[in-house]
């Protein structure tokens, strides 16, 4: 099976790039590349004259920047000073955009029977993954775990009133690292759409999502294989919508050969193992990017049930063997290339 290179986009960190630069007679495409919420970001808009495109894509990478700033979960800013209130026991008054995460957050957690739980940022801390270097070698102490799952920190513990926020339970820190993205990626079509842009294609570190297309061709995607370097399958845009990725493939700590990837299972407390990547489209991004993270909480046999309770259809997940799930939406949708996975199976009810 052969892809078109020209219109080809690989979701992966880092090397993701736009092949279709300087192709003779295709529509335009006006190009951006940035490195912000810690990986590379690419933006393309075709279809409207170089000036209207760059005017937009700059409001986008501007608002980017700001988001990264007030979302970060350990670095300095709006949310790192409201979890510190909380763990204070204070009330305090933080960003209307925090407001706004909390909001979509608290609902896509409950939609998800608590397996995306954005509350649990002091144990993904414990775990090490608040930090640019991970530790590795040795596991956190048993006790600092338990400490979380005896007064297990939850999105409803959170009350809002106006722009103030106060919590419960101070052991809530919250943490969108499964979910800012996709709803940055919801916030930039709608601003590129405002700004005269209905053609784009935007990609956070191997998040995407699309609107369009570049004249009357279809963006493609590439879904990057868990596994290896490669590509495992493509997937064509259908107008507006998201392709989200998580993977426990980049980042983990490493303890006597085993990994403990970054997404943490709410029930133990522990890394959610032998899940390699789940990649879900929807329309919306935000959804699909919560949706990705509880999935790979769910695990090979619970995926699909709280896909259903999460409202999602399109989903394909990759065990830690190669082996793909995927839905029966979901088949429709990709085109498997390269060498064949081990086994594709549609679960019954999936
Ligand atoms: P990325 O696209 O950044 O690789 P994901 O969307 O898979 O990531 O989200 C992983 C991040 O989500 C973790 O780094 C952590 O910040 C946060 N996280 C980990 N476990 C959970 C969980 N059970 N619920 C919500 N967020 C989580
Ligand atoms: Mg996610």
């Amino acid at each position: 099976m052969t892809i078109d290179r020209r219109h080809f986009l690989k979701l992966s960190l880092g090397g993701f790039l736009f092949p279709m630069v300087g192709c003779g007679r295709a529509t335009p495409v006006t190009q951006e590349q940035m490195y912000v919420f810690g990986t590379t970001v690419d933006l393309a808009v075709a279809g409207v004259d170089r000036a209207r495109a760059d005017q937009a894509m700059r409001r986008v990478t501007a608002r980017f920047l700001q988001m990264h700033q007030d979302w970060h979960a350990w670095k300095p800013g709006a949310l790192v000073d409201l979890n510190r209130a909380i763990a204070r026991g204070e009330a305090v008054k933080t960003d209307p955009s925090v407001i706004d995460l909390i909001r979509g957050g608290t609902a896509v957690s409950r939609a998800s029977d608590g397996l995306f739980n954005p509350a649990l940022g002091g144990l993904i801390g414990v775990w090490g993954f608040h930090g640019d270097e991970i530790p590795r070698g040795y596991l956190p102490a048993p006790e600092r775990v338990e400490s979380f799952l005896r007064r297990a920190p939850v999105m409803e513990d959170i009350t809002i009133d106006g722009l103030e926020v106060t919590s419960a339970n101070p052991l809530v820190q919250l943490d969108f690292g499964g979910y800012a993205k996709g709803v940055a990626l919801d916030w930039a079509l709608d601003a590129l759409v405002q700004a005269g842009c209905d053609d784009a294609i935007v990609n956070l570190g191997g998040n995407l999502a699309a609107m369009g297309g570049r004249g009357d061709r279809p963006w493609r995607i590439g879904v990057r294989h868990p596994q290896g370097d490669g590509v495992i399958g493509a997937v064509e845009t259908r107008g507006r919508e998201a392709v989200v990725t998580s993977g426990s493939y980049e980042r983990y700590r490493e303890v006597g050969g085993v990994r403990y990837p970054h997404i943490i299972d709410p029930r133990t407390g522990y890394p959610a193992r032998h899940v390699a990547s789940v990649t879900v489209i929807d329309r919306n991004a935000g959804l699909a990017d919560a949706a990705a993270t509880a999935l790979v909480v769910a695990g090979i046999k619970q995926w699909p049930a709280v896909a259903r309770g999460m409202g999602v259809r399109e989903v394909m997940v990759i065990d830690d063997e190669g082996n793909v799930q995927l839905s029966e939406a979901m088949m429709e949708r990709v085109r498997f290339v390269g060498t064949r996975p081990r086994s594709i199976t549609v679960p019954r009810g999936a």
